[in-house]
């Protein structure tokens, strides 16, 4: 029989609640051993928690039953809204993992359950996987819009063309000895192919859009040791933009912080000092990873001090992502008196990081880049490579199927219908119809213990 799970679903303790929840077969069980009722279906009440062998009181609790298949997971659901104490928690996944048949649930595994029961497919749990995830507006828009079934509804949409297609073909195989078929089946099956996978190329055009916004972009400070660096990253995240999650990157040489720039999410780095002379293997290992991260990144700052001269040269040759735009950012100029008086460019700031002058022009240009490649179009409907693999394959099957239009191949019905086959199992890919073992693991992965 299968187990019945349980875990906190909610955030780490204390808290003001903690949510426990209890899915299969058994959660009907915790509930009479440990409330001593069955509260009505999808109704909250309160209730006494005991402790099944020796009836003390743990908690009284908010009690709500979901009965299945209609729950989330699709099996029985319980949830007990607990109080959000450490031994509050501890006294009642104690109590819940004493019974028969209960363990603890495993990362992603109610979410597991729901697609397991056809609750979800599998773009909506992706869906749902980065809508937890989500630091920012924009992000917030598209992972919901995947979990309401923004790509899993279109895609069976399109399969159940593609089948309608397919049955055409299929009866001009069958029917193809009697002689009276009727002549126009095939270019009605191309004709589906046709508009299916013009509108699967609408949908993977947006794709690298999705995939950024799920990522967030990248931009890079980077230049000599004691420009600024550092200060104008600390101003940017203290004065500028929302701290999303500032965290010290692995090393000490590149720092990672996670801005929310007007709902975009650009993840902004400070990399070590590019000191080309350096023979201190630390810092030349500083400057290797320096490297690589200004190697990802979409935008780079380049910093240079005001009171050098020359400086902005030295961006060549440290490895610079060759799709990266590169602005050059003028630092200290509060140490210059009387303030330069330059031309205007948009990919060169004059600032103080000290001070802040002209920070405010370098952000909004930040703001308007992140606009520029996120789009301020409607969300994308594929979100990730996985996705774009297995659309890409649906296309080629059926671009296959289009080309046999017009050549007068022999078997042509047989090949078409391949084609066509081919579309479909892409397709159930896609939403996990077919073939889900091989990714479930993966993605499941990305879930914590309780989702
Ligand atoms: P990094 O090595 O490029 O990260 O440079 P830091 O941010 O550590 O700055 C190096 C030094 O320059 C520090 O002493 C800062 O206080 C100073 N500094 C940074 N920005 C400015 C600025 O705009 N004006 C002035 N006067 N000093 C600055």
């Amino acid at each position: 029989m299968t187990d019945t799970i349980f875990a906190l679903s909610s955030g780490p303790p204390p808290a003001a609640i903690a949510v426990v929840r209890i899915s299969g077969p058994a959660a009907r069980l915790a509930l009479e051993k440990m409330i001593g009722r069955i509260p009505e279906p999808r109704r909250a009440s309160l209730g006494k928690v005991r402790d099944p062998v020796s009836d003390a009181v743990l908690d009284e609790a908010l009690v709500l039953w979901f009965p299945g298949p209609g729950s989330e997971t699709g099996e029985d659901l319980a949830e007990l809204h607990l109080h959000g104490g450490r031994a509050v928690i501890a006294a009642v996944l104690k109590a819940l993992g004493g019974l028969e048949g209960f363990r603890l649930a495993e990362p992603g595994e109610f979410t597991r359950r729901a697609f397991e029961a056809g609750r979800l497919d599998l773009t909506a749990v992706e869906g749902l996987a980065d809508l937890v995830a989500a630091e920012t507006e924009a992000q917030r828009r598209q992972a919901l819009g995947q979990l309401r079934g923004l790509l899993g509804d279109r895609a069976e949409a399109w399969r159940e063309r593609l089948i309608e297609a397919l049955a055409l073909v299929e009866a001009g195989i069958d029917f193809s000895d009697e002689g009276d078929v009727p002549r126009d089946l095939v270019p009605r099956a191309i004709e589906i192919a046709r508009v299916v996978e013009r509108e699967i190329a609408e949908a993977l055009a947006g794709a690298e859009r999705g995939e950024r916004l799920r990522e967030g972009l990248w931009i890079a400070i980077a230049g000599p040791p004691n420009v600024g660096k550092s200060t104008l990253l600390n101003r940017l995240a203290r004065r500028e933009a929302a701290i999303v999650s500032p965290f010290a990157g692995t090393t000490r040489d590149v720092i990672e912080v996670h801005l929310d720039l007007k709902g975009y999410p650009v993840n902004l780095l400070d990399t070590a000092g590019f000191n080309e002379a350096s023979v201190d293997p630390i810092e030349q290992e500083g400057m290797r990873r320096a490297r690589d991260v200004m190697g990802r990144a979409d935008l780079v700052l380049w910093m240079t001090d005001a009171q050098d001269v020359g400086t902005d040269s030295k961006a060549e040759g440290v490895g610079l992502n060759p799709k990266a735009r590169r602005w050059i950012v003028v630092n200290k100029i509060d140490l210059l008196d009387p303030r330069p008086s330059v031309s205007p460019r948009p990919d060169r700031f004059l600032i103080s990081a000290a001070t802040g002058a002209g920070v405010e022009e370098l952000v909004a240009a930040m703001v308007g880049f992140a606009g520029e490649a996120f789009g301020r179009s409607e969300p994308s409907l594929v979100t990730r490579e996985r996705q774009q693999e297995k659309l890409a394959q649906v296309s080629a099957a059926l671009r296959e199927a289009i080309g046999r239009a017009g050549q007068g191949e022999e078997l042509l019905e047989e090949l078409l219908a391949e084609d066509l086959r081919h579309g479909l199992a892409g397709l159930g890919r896609l939403t996990g119809r077919l073939d889900v073992e091989e990714v479930l693991d993966v993605i499941f992965r990305e879930f914590c213990v309780g989702k």
